[in-house]
């Protein structure tokens, strides 16, 4: 027990201070998708794909939305996409009180 005390006193913490001090992102972390419009051709793949259905596509306005609430990141959009169009990210994306939805067109 004293051993166990006296461990605990001379040791760094076990925690970060979080948000101050964030954990380095892994090489194969699943981080969150990100959609590249420039090769799309807006086939719907991905939606029909996902499982969560975090995915809307909309051909008449070339349009694709992405609600990150829904998204499990399972990277099936990602494995299904004949143009290879959306990659997955290391990077976390921050906690949020509202519902995000990334929304990416030929435009953007
Ligand atoms: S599967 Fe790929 S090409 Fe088809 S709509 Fe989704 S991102 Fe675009
Ligand atoms: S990673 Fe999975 S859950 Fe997220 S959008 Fe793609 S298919 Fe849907």
């Amino acid at each position: 027990m004293f051993k166990l005390i006296m461990q605990n006193l001379f040791h760094k913490p076990a925690t970060r201070k979080y948000p101050f001090e964030t954990r380095l992102t892994f090489e194969r972390s699943r981080g969150h998708v990100i959609f590249n419009s420039e090769n799309c051709i807006y086939c719907g793949l991905c939606a029909r794909k996902c499982p969560a259905d975090a995915i809307k596509v909309d051909r008449t306005n070339k349009t694709i939305e992405l609600n990150t609430f829904r998204c499990i990141i399972c990277s099936e959009c990602i494995t299904s996409c004949p143009k290879k169009s959306i990659i997955l990210s290391n990077e976390r994306i921050y906690p949020a009180k509202e519902k995000v939805i990334f929304k990416v067109s030929k435009n953007s």
